[in-house]
């Protein structure tokens, strides 16, 4: 199934059979990130409007590792 990106109208394919609320999906387009609010119907959403959650992938704070 395929929406298209609020931000540069580029169809993104999320397979409802395994995307679930709340997942993140990026546009390959503008590299928007998306968050899955609905599977049915699908309807994505800019994580930007939900609001940052500081659960796992916390940006620009990358360890180097050696
Ligand atoms: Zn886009």
């Amino acid at each position: 199934m395929a929406v298209v990106c609020p931000e540069c109208d580029n169809p993104i394919t999320v397979d409802t059979d395994e995307a679930e609320e709340g997942e993140k999906v990026v546009c390959d387009e503008c590299g928007m990130e998306l968050e899955v609010v609905s599977i049915d119907p699908l309807e994505l959403a800019p994580v930007d409007a939900i609001g940052y959650d500081d659960e796992d992938d916390a940006p620009a704070m990358e360890e180097d590792e050696e």
